[in-house]
């Protein structure tokens, strides 16, 4: 092995990193905690002393092709700039640059669900489509597109925020300022939210007793419960499912993928989830969009992203070869 690859996943509570050899195989992964503290203003150092320990403690003192980074929010991939990353506290960060404070090597910055798109894309359930939308149903909704086989990233960055699309104009309140978005109805929260509204409202129901016998829900106590025929719980997953295949249907109607894939905590539901979905996306999509179009549950789970962010490496490293400038 000549050269490697760093790849990093900042997210809210962890930072993910991994070593990848030239073929994007994983050499080494570990993850260390986020440091939120003064608006996140020690993470890219926190980063940089563990890779520096990890390289000496593994002896790879060896050349490094490059490092891809994802982070959440607002990203503007082509400066390596964040403009705003809430869970993060971060605002107007230049964090390419903070990079190089630290490194020469090139550094290449993307918001994180498109390269979880990547990496499902690259060594996931994609398998290599030149059409594909991922969506992570976790703490928020996150979306990643690739047409015609590169990620779509639109006037600034901002495209694939599938999370937020409207799925309920009178619904709950986002963290983005406006009402019923996606990510208020099919992220766990979302899923935490209704089952209170429901609680709320009917105090008598199992899922009322279930609340106050537990002290607090989950999504995945929602999909339990339903499981086992609660009707309530039912519902709830009904909505969310046919909620998120219409926001689905709607965007395959835009880029007309062969692939969509779910990942994220909520998808760990599996099929109870896909088949409403399915159905919701057929109902809502034209048949020329829908019957080429398989929608699976991803396959890398929290690798994704930075296997994602070896394969920008890889790919921004052989445009740059081709373009004949190795200095971008
Ligand atoms: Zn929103």
């Amino acid at each position: 092995m000549d050269q490697i690859i760093i790849g990093i996943d900042i997210g809210g509570t962890t930072i993910k990193i991994g070593f990848f050899n030239e073929d994007g195989d994983i050499v080494h992964k570990w993850q260390i905690p986020t440091n939120k503290e003064a608006q996140g203003a020690h993470i890219v150092n926190d980063i940089w002393n563990s890779v520096s320990t990890k390289l000496s403690e593994f002896q790879m003192d060896k050349k490094i092709m490059g490092i891809g980074v994802g982070a959440p929010g607002f990203v503007d991939n082509k400066r390596g700039f964040i403009y705003e990353a809430v869970n993060i506290g971060w605002v107007d960060i230049d964090l390419a640059k903070q990079f190089a404070m630290h490194t020469k090597v090139p550094v290449f910055v993307e918001n994180d669900a498109n390269l979880a798109a990547l990496g499902e894309n690259w060594k996931g359930a994609g398998n290599k489509a030149e059409n594909l939308i991922a969506v992570t149903l976790g703490t928020g909704v996150g979306g990643g597109i690739i047409a015609n086989g590169s990620i779509l990233s639109g006037v600034n960055g901002t495209a694939g925020e599938i999370g937020h699309a409207v799925g309920d104009p009178n619904g709950y309140p986002c963290n983005c300022g406006r009402v019923g978005c996606l990510d208020t109805i099919a992220s766990g929260p979302g899923l935490v939210q209704q089952a209170m509204d429901k609680i709320n409202a009917n105090p008598t129901s199992n899922l009322a007793t279930f609340h106050s016998t537990k002290g607090y829900i989950t999504a995945k106590d929602i999909f339990d419960l339903a499981s086992k025929d609660d009707e309530i719980c039912k519902r709830i997953i009904e909505r969310t499912a046919e909620t998120l295949g219409v926001a689905l249907a709607n965007a395959a109607t835009v880029i007309n993928p062969s692939k969509i894939l779910i990942g994220g905590g909520v998808s760990n539901a599996g099929e109870q989830l896909l088949n409403i979905v399915r159905n919701s996306f057929e109902k809502y999509s034209l048949t020329r969009v829908h019957q080429e179009c398989e929608i699976q549950i991803a396959q890398l789970g929290n690798d994704a992203g930075i296997i994602g962010a070896a394969y920008l490496i890889l790919q921004e490293t052989n445009k740059s070869m081709t373009e004949g400038d190795v200095t971008k």
